[in-house]
């Protein structure tokens, strides 16, 4: 293997432990501590296991969590309730509403819903719309997105003048994660399922970041020998000889890419644990500007 593995583990850990010694600090000088509610609507098993993570990790960097498992036919009005309730708890200073939620709840304006200030996932409409213009800075960035950007940081990558190109442009991980790369002064290309000859588009990245969910799209010959290769992607692919049946593989052939890119991620263990710990940080940020704390 040629290129140097971007470990999100460890770097993950790292911040981790930063964050619980900072919530330590609080506790001793606030006699208070950061508080998270998760709120999950519904039994999907991939939600369940993604807050139970969120909760695991709450406990070990010392953040109090709240959960909330409401039945899957929920109405608005109750699920509103809810956040409201939330928005005026004051020892919760993040809330996080796990989507996907179910077709007959309007997320939009469930997540509009969350204060500005609580909004730890980074996806009121307010926030995502600081985040795409210039110097209007958003109180939180959506997790996932200031993970990979935590990730080419902590690896000693720069990212001004540097041609990146984005694969994916959802609401939750491509859009934003370009408008970052951009408020950092990158070159941007942001590809999707329309654009033309993408492997020659991905070949003019420095920084390609990968989020499609195409189990190990892009090839070793669509990278250009040197890149950093972030892989957002996590997709389950059928391995008989796994215990589940199944593997997780990114949106990046690993095997092939490793082999011509400077740096990359793996996956799983890359971009996936920095999505947690940049909540933990999110929160540990809201409640530090909550009351009774400045
Ligand atoms: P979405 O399905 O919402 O978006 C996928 C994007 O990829 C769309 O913009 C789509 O284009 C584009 N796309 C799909 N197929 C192709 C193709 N063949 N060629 C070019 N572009 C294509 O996915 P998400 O952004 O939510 O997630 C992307 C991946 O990241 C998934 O594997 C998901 O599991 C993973 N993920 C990982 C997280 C983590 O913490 N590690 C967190 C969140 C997501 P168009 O807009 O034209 O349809």
């Amino acid at each position: 293997m040629s290129a140097q593995l971007i470990d999100g583990k460890a770097i993950a850990a790292t911040i981790r432990g930063e964050i619980k010694t900072e919530v330590e600090q609080m506790k001793t000088q606030y006699g208070r501590v950061p508080g998270l509610a998760a709120v999950l609507v519904g039994e999907r098993k991939d939600s369940q296991t993604y807050v139970r993570m969120k909760k695991k990790a709450c406990a070990e960097v010392g953040i109090t969590s709240f959960g909330y498992n409401l039945p899957a036919d929920i109405s608005q009005e109750e699920l509103l309730k809810v956040v409201r309730d939330l928005n005026a708890n004051p020892d919760v200073h993040g809330i996080l509403v796990q989507l996907p939620l179910p077709d007959h709840l309007d997320d939009e304006e469930i997540l509009g819903a969350i204060s500005l200030e609580k909004d730890v996932d980074g996806f009121h409409p307010l926030n995502i719309g600081r985040l795409s213009m210039k110097r209007r800075d958003p109180l939180f960035v959506p997790c996932t997105p200031k993970g990979c950007i935590e990730l080419l940081d902590r690896s000693g990558v720069s990212i001004e003048g540097k041609r990146a190109v984005v694969l994916g442009r959802s609401n939750i991980v491509g859009l934003p994660v370009a408008m970052l790369l951009l408020h950092r002064n990158a070159t941007l290309t942001i590809c999707h399922s329309r654009t033309q000859d993408l492997p020659g588009v991905v070949r003019e990245a420095d920084i390609l970041i990968a989020a499609v969910g195409r189990a190990e799209m892009v090839k070793g010959d669509w990278v250009k020998p040197g890149a950093v290769v972030i892989d957002v992607g996590v997709n389950a692919v059928d391995d008989p000889t796994a215990k589940k049946g199944y593997k997780l593989v990114g949106d990046v052939d690993f095997n092939e890419v490793k082999e011509v890119a400077a740096m990359i991620t793996p996956v799983p263990g890359g971009v996936g644990p920095m999505t947690i710990a940049m909540l933990m940080r999110n929160t540990l940020d809201g409640a530090k500007h909550g009351p009774g704390m400045k």
